[in-house]
């Protein structure tokens, strides 16, 4: 990690997994940062997603490659159908070829699964990241000065 190049916390409204991972970044850059989320735990909830071979070169960029590998289910074969009639579309195989081809696999993930391997690295990050919970960001003020965000209950975090 490279030293901080700024002691002033860069304010990211939102834990979800964009949240996370850009709290990552840029605290990986020598920022320090503030996640300020409106839910009184930083968690995910939701369905399955995909991920494709570029999800784990920046879960790899980010440090949180490992935890990411280790959640997902690996599949050998993507298959579409027609939503209309339900006939088969294509197939297109998931298999070792074509992780040697792109150097990655592609993968399903449960949401609350990928949100937990980048939860895991922000945990693992002792210092420059900040959470802020229960707080809903309402209002954003921006100016050549700085930036404050303005929560429902009339909270101010300001950047200035
Ligand atoms: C049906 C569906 C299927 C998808 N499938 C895929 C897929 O297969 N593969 C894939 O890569 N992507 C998929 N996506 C896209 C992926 O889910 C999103 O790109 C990703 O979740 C965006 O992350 P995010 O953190 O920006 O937003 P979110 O995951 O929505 O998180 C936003 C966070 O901000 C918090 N928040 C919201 N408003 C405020 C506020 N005012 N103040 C404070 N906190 C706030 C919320 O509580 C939440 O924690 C899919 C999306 C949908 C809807």
């Amino acid at each position: 990690m490279k030293t901080a190049l700024d002691s002033r916390p860069v304010l990211i409204a939102g834990g979800g997994i964009g949240g996370l991972a850009a709290a990552l970044a840029l605290v990986r850059e020598g920022y320090n940062v503030k996640v300020i989320g409106q839910s009184a735990h930083i968690g995910e909830f939701g369905a399955g997603i995909q991920l494709s071979p570029n999800a784990f070169a920046a879960c790899d960029a980010l440090g949180v490659g490992a935890n990411l590998r280790a959640r997902a289910v690996y599949t050998d074969e993507m298959v579409m159908f027609d939503a209309i009639d339900a006939k088969r579309v294509i197939g297109i195989a998931l298999d070792a070829r074509f992780r040697e081809r792109f150097g990655n696999p592609y993968t399903v993930i449960h949401r609350a699964d990928i949100h937990g391997a980048l939860l895991e690295g922000v945990q693992a990050t002792t210092e420059g990241i900040e959470f802020l919970t229960s707080t809903k960001v309402v209002h954003i003020e921006q100016s050549d000065d700085g930036v404050t965000l303005i929560d429902a209950q009339g909270g101010r975090q300001a950047r200035p």
